[in-house]
């Protein structure tokens, strides 16, 4: 592969601690050389939910073992790094602080130019790095934070067709799985408990069904499953078939409101682009579970349309993808300058447009 740009990535947005190493070739193509990402799960374990102050200190703390790790497996160093590549927004703003604060310094010590990415762009350009996907192409970005669906028309410009008017999908899924005495992260562990479970025991809601367009609401999902918990526990400890008929109840309401809207924004891509996509790209932590992907799969195969969705570990987030964002964007004597900020709001669709979040409630994310 002659390469074109070798990149190291530096991911600290949330709660997983991420280095990577990527090569983008001359003619494209994306070489994984590592990804390592150091999840904090043990650390907020007892608090029931990320605590940004835990988290910023423990990115501090690790950013340079991780990075030092990626560039061994990677089997290179800094000399031969041609971008250090951050994530600058949306996220935590400590961990943001840090990853940034880290990146200048080992640019300034190395005389690296470092450019700050936004970690949305890192999920949505995803499908590019994994599957070399063309553009134009529509994507599902579905996460702990995030759900958006997007036209996505170059690396730079992205337009927003619809997204969460309330809770991120993934939280929807770590705080149910709370709500029912499962494990956090709750998305693997509703995935898991719901495989032996009856998906309509229980009426759950599909939160604007019928409604025009493809935004999504997930909170009321979650009071609803919370209602039908203290219900069985009323006649009794629930059992684990309860447990199992309510995991796989909630998970099936995702899945209705994923492929309705989905439906509905394979058409508002036609509508706005003119023409419908390629490609539909799955992605974000969400995009791990094996049940959404298939039935999104099977929508796509009755639209012609080609589904993608990363492998799992690139799904979740990671630097990989903003090392090959970075990779994607970077034009020669246009790096970062000392005074980039982080940027805990960080909008993809940079029209003036109100912010979906918050219309269904008021949220600290967008
Ligand atoms: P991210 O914010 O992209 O790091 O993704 C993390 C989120 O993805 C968390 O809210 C997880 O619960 C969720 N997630 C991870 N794996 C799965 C899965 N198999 N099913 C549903 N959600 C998942
Ligand atoms: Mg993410």
């Amino acid at each position: 592969m002659a390469t074109f740009l070798t990149v190291l990535g530096i991911e600290s947005s949330c709660d997983d601690t991420a280095a990577a190493v990527v090569q983008r070739a001359a003619d494209g193509t994306a070489g994984i050389r590592s990804s390592i990402a150091h999840g904090q799960k043990d650390l907020h374990r007892d608090y029931g939910g990320i605590v940004p102050e835990i988290a910023a200190r423990a990115h501090a703390v690790r950013l340079d073992s991780v990075t030092q790790q990626a560039l061994d497996t990677a089997k290179t160093s800094l000399d031969d790094i041609d971008l250090i590549a951050v994530t600058a927004g949306p996220g935590l703003i400590g961990g943001l602080l840090a990853g940034v604060a880290f990146a200048k310094g080992l640019a300034a010590g190395a005389g690296k130019p470092f450019l700050g990415v936004n970690h949305l762009v890192g999920h949505a350009l995803t499908a590019r790095m994994t599957h070399g996907v063309a553009f134009p192409y529509l994507t599902l970005l579905a996460s702990g934070g995030h759900c958006q669906f997007l036209a996505v028309r170059s690396a730079d410009s992205f337009l927003r067709l619809g997204g969460t008017i309330d809770d991120a999908p993934g939280e929807a899924f770590d705080k149910s799985a709370r709500l029912i005495g499962l494990d956090q992260p709750g998305g693997p562990a509703i995935e898991q408990c719901a495989r032996c479970g009856n998906p309509n025991r229980f009426a759950l809601p599909r939160p604007l069904s019928g409604r025009k367009g493809c935004s999504m609401s997930f909170s009321g999902l979650k009071t609803a499953l919370l209602q039908a918990h203290t219900k069985i526990q009323a006649e009794g400890d629930p059992t684990d078939s309860d447990i199992s008929d309510l995991a796989a109840g909630f998970q099936q309401a995702i899945v209705d409101i994923f492929v309705e809207k989905s439906c509905a924004a394979l058409e508002m891509y036609h509508q706005e682009m003119g023409e419908k996509p390629n490609v539909f790209a799955f992605c974000g932590g969400v995009a791990a579970n094996q049940t959404i992907r298939q039935n999104l799969q099977t929508l796509c195969a009755h639209s012609s349309v080609e589904f993608v969705a990363p492998p799992l570990q690139y799904c979740t987030d990671n630097a990989a993808m903003i090392a090959w964002t970075g990779a994607e964007i970077y034009q020669p004597g246009q790096s970062s300058g000392f005074d980039l900020k982080a940027r805990p709001r960080w909008p993809l669709d940079e029209r003036n447009i109100p912010p979906l979040l918050g219309s269904g409630r008021k949220g600290p994310k967008s």
